[in-house]
């Protein structure tokens, strides 16, 4: 699943080769899959995206906006797979969820793994979409702040008890982390998984946040994770420090454990992540 550093990367791909292409046909899956979360039928999406220009896109959290000139955005989110260009049609594959032909002979298409989101809206309309509304500061927004990260931590502690991989990938209370990048953020921090955060101390707190930020940077600066995939169909280049590969500690040497927690398997190293 993409998390907030493949959605930079493919916002930033996407003002590189396909903002100002205009929209010759767009069309829905050919391939059905009831995880695909569709807001148009064919005929609409078709008729509505018919002659559009593609604007500057951005991200937030793990949603991609996609702006359809005049009046449109497109929106990916909670996806995984592939969003891919294709500089020619003979390129673009036999199946795919969603798929926009431009005028100059090059394509979009986008192929989800899992579940997600292909929607399209009039221009504001998205923001009142559930899980987009009311999004809280994602990391790399300004509003991100060291205060704001520790009032985050004492708020959402009072509701309930929660563990650092709870903050950290539950609720939407740190948008755009998931289960890979959040590991690596864990691993970082030297914090368990199971972690109290009601007992992170001051300086635990710190090392959290600059964990997140330092982690994260990496993985946007690297093009993103090397287990998905580009806008070019290219693979990232941050390699994650634990995964199902990683079978000892780079720091310790010990053996990195594997446990079910909160939604997925999640590797850590019980000698350098404290519990
Ligand atoms: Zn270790």
């Amino acid at each position: 699943m993409f998390e907030l550093p493949e959605y930079i990367t493919l916002a930033k791909q996407i003002n590189t080769t396909l903002y100002g292409k205009t929209i010759h046909e767009g069309s829905l899956g050919n391939s059905p899959h009831k995880f695909v979360w569709y807001n148009r039928t064919l005929q609409e999406f078709a008729a509505l995206t018919k002659g559009k220009t593609v604007g500057k896109a951005y991200t937030k959290g793990r949603w991609l906006f996609i702006p359809l000139i005049p009046d449109y955005v497109l929106v990916f989110g909670e996806c995984g797979g592939k969003i891919v260009f294709h500089s020619t049609l003979n390129d673009v594959p036999p199946k795919y969820h969603l798929l926009i032909i431009f005028d100059d002979g090059t394509a979009l298409s986008a192929m989800t793994q899992m579940w997600g989101a292909m929607e399209l809206y009039a221009q504001g309309d998205e923001l009142k979409r559930q899980y987009i509304r009311g999004m809280r500061p994602t990391p790399v927004d300004p509003e991100f702040t060291n205060q704001y990260f520790s009032n985050l931590i004492d708020e959402s502690n009072k509701t309930e008890k929660r563990s650092v991989k709870g903050l950290l990938t539950q609720d939407q209370l740190i948008p755009g982390l998931g289960n890979s990048i959040a590991q690596d953020i864990m691993y970082n921090a030297k914090l368990h998984p199971r972690h109290p955060i009601g007992d992170l101390r001051g300086e635990e707190k710190k090392r959290l946040f600059d964990s997140i930020q330092k982690t994260l940077k990496e993985a946007i600066s690297m093009g993103g994770r090397d287990d998905e995939y580009d806008l070019y169909g290219k693979k990232g280049g941050y390699k994650r420090i634990l995964s199902k590969e990683t079978e000892r500690c780079m720091t310790c040497g010990g053996k990195v454990e594997k446990m079910q927690y909160l939604g997925g398997s999640t590797y850590y190293c019980p000698k350098c992540q404290s519990e």
